[in-house]
Formats: C-alpha cells, sequence, structure tokens
C-alpha cells in the first residue's frame, strides 16, 4: 500500500515564506509525484479557534485565504483533497476518546507548547482547548490512516504525540488489530528551513508575530519588508566586517537563492559563498545584499500572485471544492471511527444487532 499523506495550516493569517520553505514546498513535491493513495491538505479552523475564540471573524476570513494561497503557491485540488477541519465533525470524536490516553504532564511538557503558551501569555489563563491541540492534530493525522505528514520543525513534538496514542491505543484497546497507521513526520534535512526566522531576527517567522512575508505580499510591500529586515546591529560602515549568522537577509538567502541568480542579477559573486565572504570582510553594505533579495523573492512571488489574481475570479468554485472535499473527508474518517468504536468495544448499534 502507497503513503497517505495529511498537513495542514492554521487560518489565522495568509501563507508567508516560512509555510512556503517548511512544508508547501516538500507538499507540491510530493503532490506531483503521485507517489501516494490519498493526500490530504487541511484548513485548521478548529485549531485557530484554541488560541482565537473570539475572533471568529479573523478565522472565518482566513479559510478563504489560505485555499487561495495554497492553489496559487501550486497545491493542485485535483490531485490534493483540501479540507475544513470543522466540517469532518468525526474528528472531533477521535479527540474525546484519545483525550483519555494522554495526561495533562505529557501537553504540558511539549517543548512546541511550552513556547506558544509564553508567547501568547497565557501561562495564567490556559484554554484547555489550547493545550489539548496536539491531541486534536493527532485525531486529524491518526483518523486518516496517515503514514506521512509533511511539517515544519515545530511539529516534530506534536508527530511524537500522535505516535504516543497510537501505541497507548494499541495497548489499551487493540493489541491484535492496528487500527491507526504510524504516522511519520516529513522535515526538511536543512535545518534553517524547518525554522525560517522572522524579518525581526525572532526565531520563527509566523502568522502571530507579525514578522512575515507573505506570499500575497505586493511588490512595494516585499521591498518596505526586505529593507527593514534585521541583519547585523554592528554592521554600520560598509567598510565594517558583518556578521551573517542570525543575519535573516542571509538566511533567506540560503532559503531562495540558486547559483544562476548570480549570473542573472549579481555578476561580481559565482555564488552565496563569495557574497557571504565579501560581507564578513567588510566592504559590502545591507543596502546591495537586500537589493538582490528582493530581486530573487520577486521571480519567485511574481507566478504566484498572477495565480492569486485569477483565483479571486473564483472565489465561489473553491469554496464548492472545498465543502465537497470536506464531506469526502468526512466520509473517510467515519470508516476508522467505526473501526475506532469497535475496538474500544462502544459501538452499540453492532452489539446489540441493531445496525
Ligand atoms: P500561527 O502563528 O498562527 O501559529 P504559523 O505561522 O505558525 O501560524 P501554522 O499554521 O501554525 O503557521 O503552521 C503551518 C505549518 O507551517 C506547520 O507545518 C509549521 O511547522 C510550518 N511553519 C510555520 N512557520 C514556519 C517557519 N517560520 N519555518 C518553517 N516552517 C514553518
Ligand atoms: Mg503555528
Amino acid at each position: 500500500m502507497k503513503d497517505i499523506i495529511l498537513t495542514g495550516d492554521r487560518p489565522t493569517g495568509n501563507l508567508h515564506l516560512g509555510h512556503y520553505v517548511g512544508s508547501l514546498k516538500k507538499r507540491i513535491e510530493m503532490q506531483n509525484s503521485l507517489d501516494y493513495d490519498k493526500f490530504y491538505v487541511m484548513i485548521a479552523d478548529t485549531q485557530a479557534l484554541t488560541d482565537n475564540a473570539d475572533k471568529i471573524d479573523k478565522v472565518k476570513n482566513n479559510i478563504i485565504q489560505v485555499a487561495i494561497d495554497y492553489i496559487s503557491a501550486g497545491i493542485d485540488p485535483k490531485k490534493v483533497n483540501i479540507f475544513i477541519q470543522s466540517m469532518v465533525s468525526e474528528l472531533h470524536e477521535f479527540t474525546t476518546y484519545f483525550m483519555n490516553l494522554v495526561t495533562l504532564s505529557r501537553l504540558q511538557r511539549n517543548p512546541t507548547i511550552k513556547e506558544e503558551i509564553k508567547a501568547r501569555g497565557f501561562e495564567t489563563s490556559l484554554p484547555i482547548g489550547f493545550i489539548n491541540y496536539p491531541v486534536s492534530q493527532a485525531s486529524d493525522i491518526l483518523a486518516f490512516g496517515t503514514t506521512l505528514v509533511p511539517v515544519g520543525g515545530d511539529q516534530l513534538p506534536m508527530l511524537e504525540q500522535a505516535r504516543e496514542i497510537v501505541n497507548s491505543f494499541n495497548y489499551t484497546y487493540s493489541p491484535q488489530e492496528e487500527i491507526f497507521a504510524m504516522p511519520k513526520a516529513i522535515v526538511s534535512e536543512n535545518k534553517l528551513l524547518q525554522r525560517l526566522p522572522g524579518l525581526d531576527g525572532k526565531i520563527k517567522m509566523s502568522k502571530s508575530a507579525g514578522n512575515a512575508i507573505y506570499l500575497c505580499d505586493d511588490e512595494k510591500t516585499v521591498r518596505e519588508k526586505v529593507m527593514s529586515a534585521y541583519t547585523d546591529p554592528n554592521h554600520i560602515k560598509v567598510s565594517d566586517p558583518g556578521q551573517v549568522e542570525g543575519n535573516v537577509v542571509f538566511s533567506y538567502l540560503d532559503a531562495f537563492c540558486e547559483d544562476y541568480h548570480f549570473e542573472k542579477y549579481l555578476p561580481d559573486y559565482k555564488n552565496l559563498d563569495e557574497l557571504k565572504a565579501h560581507y564578513k570582510r567588510g566592504g559590502l553594505g545591507d543596502v546591495k545584499v537586500k537589493t538582490f533579495l528582493i530581486k530573487i523573492l520577486e521571480e519567485f512571488l511574481t507566478p504566484i500572485r498572477e495565480r492569486r489574481k485569477e483565483c479571486l475570479n473564483h472565489i465561489d468554485d473553491i469554496y464548492q471544492m472545498l465543502f465537497e472535499n470536506s464531506h469526502k473527508a468526512s466520509l473517510d474518517a467515519k470508516v476508522r471511527l467505526e473501526k475506532m468504536k469497535d475496538a474500544i468495544g462502544i459501538n452499540y448499534k453492532k452489539l446489540l444487532s441493531l445496525k
């Protein structure tokens, strides 16, 4: 049997360069390989509500935005099932039963959750839904028999949690038959791409932190954002030696620049190593490096923007596609939900032959 792939994003804003390098790029490669049984991409609106309970409009309006970002970036709804999490109500049932297999202290030890609690100021007012989202995310993954999950590095602890739930479920209810496949995370081998830093130099580009370059940003916005990006605070004069580690302009070049870009836009250098060496020695100004980065990003973003314009003429069709796909995903999830209930021993209709 071939792989079943599932991944997703929270509709808390438009998708950004971090999403592209951390997850979208890999998804598109996998989609085009056609080497899978099923491929689901979930717009995680229920999960988005766990820290946006009072921001319904934000979450609701971003569902279509994320769908458009997917299609613009190259996800093909003919090959991939893009669905809306809250429209697959079976997922919540999985969560209810999985919650009994996970302790609160285990959730509190999850390093991503720890960071996110701090970032959201949830230390003294932690919503139960938020601390529980790794369990709900395990449901999203396990409900479809997922084997591969292409994600950014911050999601590795979530995958670990899902794997623990599979083991715990098998041990508690189903020692003979394996209801759930053991999912595996697919992350970039390159540490930088697992977690692209933000424009402000913070460790992660993130919608919530407001430090992102979005796939839908126009040319002027991209220029302004790159020009304001964090570099090396000690590189004041052009002649000063500069640091490339922690300098986000170089991080973005690491992620997006290829040798041919030099020939095309900056022929004084052969490759990124030469550019970095010059910056470190001194004599190379930030503006020159930033201008080069802007050209590379423009080349990357222009076709995405064009496809986005096209999508804006087909909003109703995109909604229709999402609704139909959510229905299909719901039917798929139902199959495993029944099996799960059989294994737990709570499929009462079956027990009483009332079918
Ligand atoms: P939020 O701030 O609302 O949590 P986010 O920007 O973190 O939003 P998510 O929707 O939580 O985005 O993440 C979706 C996917 O994109 C996940 O697989 C995540 O690992 C990946 N991802 C998000 N930001 C980055 C980043 N800066 N670098 C690499 N991957 C990323
Ligand atoms: Mg996130």
